[in-house]
């Protein structure tokens, strides 16, 4: 295959497609744009939150992909040219594409909550759901709380960027409340009706583990914020607590905005080369896409779709068949404490008739409980992704 690939963002998904591109194909041209300077890991952050482990544990160089030849261009893509075959930069030259890989991620829906929809206000009340300096001023935040200052934390309406992550951030907290703030409480202002994952395992650990810390509100969305009295607002309600952590609801990263065309929010794609449904030639990948039935946002999903990506992508520079029958596998570990771990995983299978992936019933599962096993194989996990994503 020859041929000129630009892939815009860094993260889980663009690296790894990246770092692919070349191991598969090293003749052609991969071009990475990336706005940071470092790769800052949205999985194991919510231990930097607990004071488990610092931002430096999550904190990687982009160095190892310029081994296998990729081409680090840090910059902001502006725009995406699709008659030119050209990407905008905000201070290099064009970059000219024969592929294109759009992996941006997500951005955050602030029209939804008005109160919020300013620089000042987004400075005040954190989201951290982008590992990086949120997740440090976040921590400074529940170190600075008083001991029975209350924590509350809001879930937007699915989907949204790693299902399970709230949950395993309210657990890794409790546990830093019970530890250093015992008259502290948790609040979770959850807009779904439920919990949407490992419900009955993280039920079990606040029950047992933080009695009496964890309340969860069903339901609850939160529709505006104020500010001056520092209240989040609900359908229903006013809520007081001394701390907020509002995760809006999401979208595809704004480069991606051309290419959206599934509410308003996400990019369609086929899913044997994850190329986008609207304009061909550009495959996107990771959280900003229309994921297949029962597919998480994940870091682990975002390095399997770019590597179906990277292979299509490398089929059509060489003019032979993508590959008609992917399969690719997801787990989510979560920490319900700094010591025990659980995890769900799933099998998805390009079914022909239906056009998508499709989880394979009787592959997969759920921890039947708790262990010190898992939180070991959970930081196993993430070191072996990152390893796979950039060296
Ligand atoms: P990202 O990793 O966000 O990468 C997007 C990149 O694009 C970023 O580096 C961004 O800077 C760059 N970018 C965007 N726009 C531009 C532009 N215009 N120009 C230049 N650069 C640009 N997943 C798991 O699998 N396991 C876990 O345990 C897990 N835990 C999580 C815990 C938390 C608290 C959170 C918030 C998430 C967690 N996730 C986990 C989810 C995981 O982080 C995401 O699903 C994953 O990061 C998605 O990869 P991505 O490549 O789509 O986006």
């Amino acid at each position: 295959a020859r041929g000129r690939v630009v892939v815009i963002g860094g993260g889980f998904g663009g690296a790894t497609a990246a770092k692919y591109l070349k191991k598969w194909a090293p003749e052609l041209d991969v071009t990475l744009v990336e706005r940071n300077a470092n790769f800052i890991s949205c999985p194991i952050s919510n231990l930097v939150l607990a004071g488990v482990k610092n931002i430096d544990d999550i904190t990687l160089s982009y160095d190892g992909l310029k081994g296998h030849g990729v081409r680090l261009v840090r910059d902001e893509a502006l725009a995406i040219d699709p008659d030119k075959r050209q990407v905008r930069l905000a201070n290099g030259e064009p970059l000219p594409w024969d592929r294109l890989i759009v992996a941006p991620g997500i951005d955050f829906l602030y029209d939804s909550i008005p109160g919020l929809n300013s620089s000042e206000a987004q400075a005040q009340v954190l989201h951290a759901w982008k590992a990086g300096p949120q997740t440090v001023a976040l921590r400074q935040k529940l170190q600075a709380l008083r001991n029975g200052g209350t924590f509350a934390i809001s879930v937007p309406l699915m989907p949204y960027r790693c299902p399970p992550g709230p949950f395993e951030r309210v657990s890794v907290i409790a546990e830093y409340f019970k530890q250093h703030k015992p008259r502290s409480k948790i609040l979770i202002l959850d807009a779904n009706p439920d919990i949407v994952s490992k419900k009955a395992l993280f039920t079990e650990a606040w029950n047992t583990l933080y009695p009496g810390i964890v309340e969860y509100r069903n339901n609850s969305e939160v529709v505006d914020f104020d500010l001056r009295r520092n209240r989040a607002i609900t359908e229903f309600n006013e809520v007081k607590a001394d701390l907020f952590n509002i995760i809006p609801p999401q979208r595809a990263g704004a480069i991606a905005t051309p290419l959206i065309n599934v509410n308003d929010r996400w990019v369609g794609v086929e899913f044997l080369g994850f190329e986008s449904k609207a304009i061909p030639g550009i495959h996107v990948i990771g959280d900003a896409i229309a994921a297949a039935p029962k597919m998480p946002k994940s870091g682990f999903m975002a390095n399997n779709h770019a590597k179906l990506a990277a292979d299509a992508v490398i089929a059509h520079l060489a003019g032979i068949p993508v590959n008609s029958s992917p399969i690719i596998a997801n787990t989510c570990y979560s920490f319900v404490s700094a010591q025990e771990a659980v995890h769900v995983a799933s099998v998805h299978k390009f079914d022909p008739k239906e056009q998508t992936l499709v989880t394979v019933d009787g592959a997969g599962g759920l921890s039947a409980s708790r262990n010190r096993l898992e939180a070991d194989y959970a930081l196993a996990w993430a070191r072996n992704i990152w390893s796979d994503t950039l060296k």
